[in-house]
């Protein structure tokens, strides 16, 4: 029997007429711990994926004027919302170096992928948002690209982090105006899509699309678990 990566219970298996047919692929969440994580429906602004009824949320109407009506950001869907089980689960994989947990999301982020993507006619590149040498050495892994290998073997990493990214602190204007702490190695002529586990004002992936752009790639996108 399974056992829920989060609370360690028992998985019951949830056995159904087409189930018997075709098994499912193993679940890693009980149901419990499932339901506890909201993901996002109904009306979502198009570019952030914030729930509103707005079809532009006033952060991303403030974005798209900042850049004088061109958003760097194609749009950013993310899954789920960041409350408070999300929270917990996001810092005990990332912060306290649980690796293993992240395989709950295996599932949910390349099946949404496919559906969210899968239009995009041309190649895309996958990229996860790099941590900084420092950081990856404190935490022994990179979230982001952990997420970015369940979408494709060998995700791209011409995106380059030069200094820390203590970035939670500071305000948005701060983070805005600070420094781009990104840099891109190489010229781009596909448009990419950017992993990273949480949208949170969206200054982070805006500071990667920037530099992406100046280097000739046509067209960026986010993909992320979660909308803070
Ligand atoms: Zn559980
Ligand atoms: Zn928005």
């Amino acid at each position: 029997m399974a056992i829920c990566l989060w609370c360690d219970c028992d998985i019951v298996p949830h056995i159904t007429w087409p189930s018997l047919f075709s098994p499912e692929k193993p679940t890693r969440l009980c149901q419990a711990c499932t339901y506890r994580l909201y993901k996002l429906q109904g009306p979502r602004c198009r570019i952030c994926s914030r729930e509103t009824e707005e079809s532009t949320c006033h952060d991303c109407a403030w974005w798209a004027q900042y850049f004088n009506n061109e958003d760097v950001l194609a749009f950013n869907y993310a899954i789920y919302l960041y409350n408070d089980h999300m929270k917990d689960i996001i810092t005990k994989w990332k912060y306290r170096g649980d690796y293993v947990l992240g395989h709950m999301f295996a599932d949910v982020f390349y099946e949404t992928f496919q559906r969210v993507f899968s239009n995009l006619k041309e190649e895309v590149l996958v990229v996860p948002i790099p941590l900084s040498d420092e950081r990856l050495a404190e935490r022994g892994f990179n979230q982001a690209e952990m997420l970015a290998h369940f979408l494709c073997e060998q995700p791209s990493s011409f995106v380059e982090r030069v200094q820390g990214e203590k970035q939670s602190k500071k305000t948005r204007q701060e983070r805005i105006l600070s420094k781009n702490h990104f840099k891109i190695k190489k010229r781009i002529n596909k448009p990419v899509i950017l992993v990273d586990d949480i949208y949170t004002t969206g200054a982070t992936l805006r500071h990667v699309a920037v530099q992406l752009r100046k280097n000739g790639c046509p067209k960026v996108y986010g993909f992320t678990l979660a909308r803070g």
